[in-house]
């Protein structure tokens, strides 16, 4: 996996685009983000087709408003938001779009202006304070739907996302109980963990939903299993999604709910990792370590920051012979954190001007950017062949069919 030789197909392809963007010949100065609306609409329509409830898209993970509105048309109809700014731009993009306001800590002028400008009704809490604050903020109305976050564990996931949020086991009695109160329907919700690389991940966190339900004696309506969904990457290839949704289906079914409670859940990565990925060149080599023109200020935050591992693809016509080694990369700015450890394995013989191509940046990726000491690029080409890998074909990308400016 990751390891296929269509460099060539694809910079040719790119070098011969009628009209325009020209890697191999004259090639960009400024790292370019190549998106894929296929693969972010083929990963919607899996989800809307088969999970066995609604999936909501969490829009931290790509805000693009290109993205935004492959996913309405690919039949995305809910959105998790976290931010005034995120309940604004969806607003504003997608008209019809119903969103979910599920940060659990949220300014109280954020949750006024999102129920009375923005028309939204669901809202996440893990305590006694934000159920206040969501209660005074709406003028107690009575049309909320509140969701209870969970505090589960994050053990199978390779982000934690276990300490900062959620209720804990001696607090969620009294928190579902007030929340009931309040709320027109009640949820339980929780993450756990971002890349989740087993289904078991979420059949433990719905029995802290269960032992939740049961102590607590409510009536719940709403079970949200959050995000975590993985996609796939160097070393870390999961099971199929389809494994997943069994799962949590069987889970679910077993719930002490009412029969007419419903099933969410809120990807992030897994609706867009595929979506896009990065164009770097390569300005100096010393050794194994390669000086690339993006980095941790840009769209390469995690591969910097907690050592995320990429696929690489070197562009080189005619297509390098040379043995895969490893390398590691450092950005463009003039910071030592500026470094990606990877390994990232490319040809023996890579050099100064050559362009990589680095693949599933479309989660976490262009989302994170910066522009510090004055790097990184808005600079996008839309293309039409497949990712570097996809958990939606089971096959790896072949060569490199069209590409359109933008
Ligand atoms: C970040 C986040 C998500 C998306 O997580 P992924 O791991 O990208 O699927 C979903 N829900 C909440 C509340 C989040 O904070």
């Amino acid at each position: 996996m990751h390891k296929h030789h269509s460099a060539l197909g694809l910079a040719t392809t790119l070098s011969t685009a009628a009209g325009g963007f020209e890697i191999a010949k004259h090639g960009p100065v400024q790292p370019v983000t190549l998106i894929r609306p296929h693969a972010a609409s083929r990963a919607a329509r899996f989800f809307v087709e088969k999970f066995p409830g609604r999936a909501m898209y969490a829009v931290k993970a790509n805000p693009s408003p290109g993205l935004l509105k492959v996913l309405w048309e690919s039949g995305i109809t809910h959105y998790d938001v976290a931010s005034i700014a995120e309940v604004r731009l969806v607003s504003r993009t997608l008209p019809g779009a119903t969103l979910c306001f599920m940060h659990p800590v949220k300014a109280e002028e954020a949750i006024e202006e999102a129920y009375f400008t923005h028309g939204v009704r669901v809202f996440s809490l893990d305590s006694i304070e934000e159920l206040e604050k969501i209660v005074r903020a709406t003028r107690s109305a009575p049309d909320l739907t509140l969701c209870v976050r969970l505090r589960v564990s994050s053990e199978h996931s390779k982000l934690s996302l276990a300490s900062k949020f959620g209720a804990a086991p001696g607090e969620t009695k009294a928190l579902l109980f007030a929340a009931r109160q309040a709320a027109d329907a009640l949820g339980i919700c929780f993450h756990v963990g971002s890349q989740a690389m087993t289904p078991e991940a979420y059949a433990n966190a719905m029995e802290r939903v269960r032992a939740a339900i049961v102590d607590a004696a409510v009536t719940v309506d709403v079970i949200d299993v959050g995000g975590g969904f993985p996609s796939t990457y160097p070393g870390m290839e999961p099971p199929p999604l389809d494994r997943y949704f069994e799962t949590i289906h069987r889970a679910f079914e077993s719930l002490p709910v009412s029969y007419s409670s419903e099933l969410w859940c809120e990807p992030g990565r897994a609706l867009c990792a595929e979506y896009s990925s990065l164009v770097v060149r390569v300005e100096r080599r010393r050794g194994d370590e390669l000086y690339i023109n993006d980095g941790a200020y840009g769209a390469l935050f995690d591969a910097a920051h907690i050592g995320w591992r990429f696929p690489v693809e070197l562009l080189r016509e005619p297509d390098s012979r040379a043995k895969l080694m490893e390398f590691s990369f450092y950005g463009p700015t003039c910071d030592d954190m500026d470094h990606m450890a990877g390994p990232f394995m490319l040809p023996a013989d890579v050099r100064a001007g050559d362009y990589i191509e680095i693949g599933m940046l479309g989660a976490y990726g262009c989302a994170m950017r910066t522009a510090f000491n004055g790097f990184g690029s808005d600079e996008t080409v839309i293309v039409s062949d497949e990712p570097m890998a996809s958990l939606y074909t089971g096959e790896e990308r072949e060569v490199a069919s069209n590409v359109v400016t933008l």
